[in-house]
């Protein structure tokens, strides 16, 4: 059969379910069990017949210690349609557990969050932008029959600047009463690295993700995308969202990026444009560490404000792009390491963007890090490689309390063994959050777009939902998304990559 052919015969057996399936709901004595039957024959057929769409043709999946990989080619409404497609199952999953997560700590149902996605985020995104998010939902659909729709899912995307950039904005406007104490994130702690400081003196990259554990242990995918237009890229990512969103990438013009959250950070503009679409743009646009910076900063909203980490393999320069709303600040060099763990250093960014944070408290989990980077990173001047900079990711040492001790205050973060929490960010003690996963490459790596990455707590260790929940109840909440999170082994993922072509870096 040709495609055309083999679509017609699904599209028919999907008919031919449908009209059995009404028959069975009008009196007919069907059992129940044989209308099971007839939903899983129609949603086979939808399957078979999206399976053979040929926007898929140049897309693949695998899975590999503990991440999926995916590889997505072509225009923006393909690499969307691949992207719904292979990944709907883990979307579906990832939405339920991100927007559950959203309603929780901002006391607003999803209606809120899909109007401001409508209205305010939407009409400001580039249009090939969203194509792409039309191509997820159609993909999503075509596999699952989801119900799911572009506002969905462009909201979902925006699930680290609506409800703790947008939402506090929000109620300050309008002077909610009981409008929850909600915090910007806090996420990550990362570092890049050049000249004198590696051990090749080209760029070393390296950086874990910051969040809690109901999101994290969902932020498993290496996205390798062959754009239409703009530049090849890898990166890591959740499920459904077009950025990397912890921010984790590499460009195949030479351009390397990371980042940290800014704490404490306040502001939003209503019109600018989402962080989201922003931080994908620069990744897939930008060849220079000049244009990354002013793709960033064209329409900046405030969201999901962030030190951004960049390094340009070409000419082995890094910088720092400290990107506040009121003020942003610009450092870079040829020799040197930058570092972040969620402090703002320059001194207007400090004063009119995170007018809160406290950068002279050593206890707290932002600035005891970043003594840790100063310790470790000096230690190791002229020695810093990628297998060097997994080991820090995992590192346990807490400055504040000047021994090992996994919790808030340690680059490998453990909050839920802390009995002192966050409370810049507002995570209560032994709240379920910290490094989740880590990512490393350098110069060398990044020109022949390869990546390290490993799945959970870049130490080795597990975390496990059933003891946790037992043992603090007051996040019973999060009980139906809250799973086990396994540390896998460092995975080596390349742009191109398919599973037979794998190569299992071997630790320990
Ligand atoms: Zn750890």
């Amino acid at each position: 059969m040709n495609d055309a052919m083999r679509r017609t015969a699904a599209i028919a057996l999907l008919i031919l379910g449908g009209a059995a399936l009404w028959r069975a709901g009008n009196g007919t004595p069907a059992s129940a069990s044989a209308n099971d039957a007839m939903v899983a024959t129609i949603a086979a057929a939808r399957e078979r017949a999206a399976a053979n769409d040929p926007r898929l043709k140049p897309a693949w999946r695998f899975e590999e210690g503990g991440w999926i990989y995916v590889h997505l080619e072509g225009d923006p409404g393909a690499v969307g349609y691949q992207h719904g497609y292979l990944l709907a199952p883990e979307i579906e999953d990832g939405f339920a557990a991100v927007s559950a997560g959203m309603m929780h700590s901002t006391k607003r149902d999803w209606e809120f969050f899909r109007k401001a996605a409508r209205e305010m985020l939407w009409p400001k995104i580039d249009a090939e932008y969203q194509q792409e998010l039309q191509g997820i939902v159609d993909g999503l659909r075509a596999r699952t029959g989801s119900k799911l729709d572009v506002y969905d899912i462009a909201a979902f995307n925006a699930f680290e600047e609506l409800p703790d950039y947008y939402v506090p904005w929000l109620n300050k406007r309008e002077k909610a009463a009981n409008a929850p104490n909600l915090k910007s994130p806090g996420n990550c702690s990362a570092f890049v690295a050049t000249g004198s400081w590696t051990k090749d003196g080209q760029i070393v990259m390296a950086h874990n993700n910051w969040t809690n554990y109901k999101n994290g242990e969902r932020w498993r995918i290496v996205f390798d995308i062959a754009p239409k237009n703009g530049y090849r890229l890898l990166m890591d990512g959740f499920p459904g969202v077009i950025a990397s969103d912890d921010d984790f990438g590499i460009n195949s013009d030479g351009l390397m990026a990371t980042e940290t959250t800014i704490t404490q950070f306040e502001g939003w503009d209503p019109n600018g444009k989402a962080e989201f679409v922003r931080a994908r743009k620069a990744l897939q646009y930008a060849g220079s560490i000049d244009e990354y910076t002013n793709i960033m900063l064209d329409g900046n909203n405030g969201g999901y404000a962030n030190d951004w980490l960049l390094g340009d393999r070409k000419t082995g320069e890094i910088a720092q792009l400290e990107l506040g709303l009121k003020a942003h600040k610009l450092w870079r060099t040829k020799d040197g390491v930058l570092a972040g763990s969620n402090w703002a250093r320059d001194a207007k960014v400090l004063k009119e963007d995170t007018p809160e944070f406290d950068p002279n408290n050593m206890e707290s989990s932002p600035n005891a890090r970043r003594a840790r980077w100063e310790e470790l990173l000096n230690e190791n001047k002229g020695k810093i490689d990628v297998a060097l900079a997994e080991k820090m990711l995992g590192d346990h040492a807490d400055t504040a309390e000047k021994k090992e001790d996994a919790d808030e205050r340690t680059l490998c973060g453990h909050v839920d063994g802390s009995p002192r929490g966050v409370k810049e960010w507002d995570w209560q003690p032994h709240y379920p959050g910290g490094a989740v996963q880590g990512k490393a490459t350098d110069a060398t790596m990044a020109k022949e777009m390869r990546i390290a990455a490993h799945m959970g707590h870049p130490c080795g260790g597990d975390f496990l939902a059933k003891p946790f929940l037992a043992a603090h109840p007051e996040y019973a909440w999060q009980e139906p998304y809250l799973r086990d999170m396994h540390a896998g082994p460092w995975t080596e993922f390349r742009s191109g990559q398919t599973k037979k072509e794998l190569k299992q870096i071997s630790k320990e």
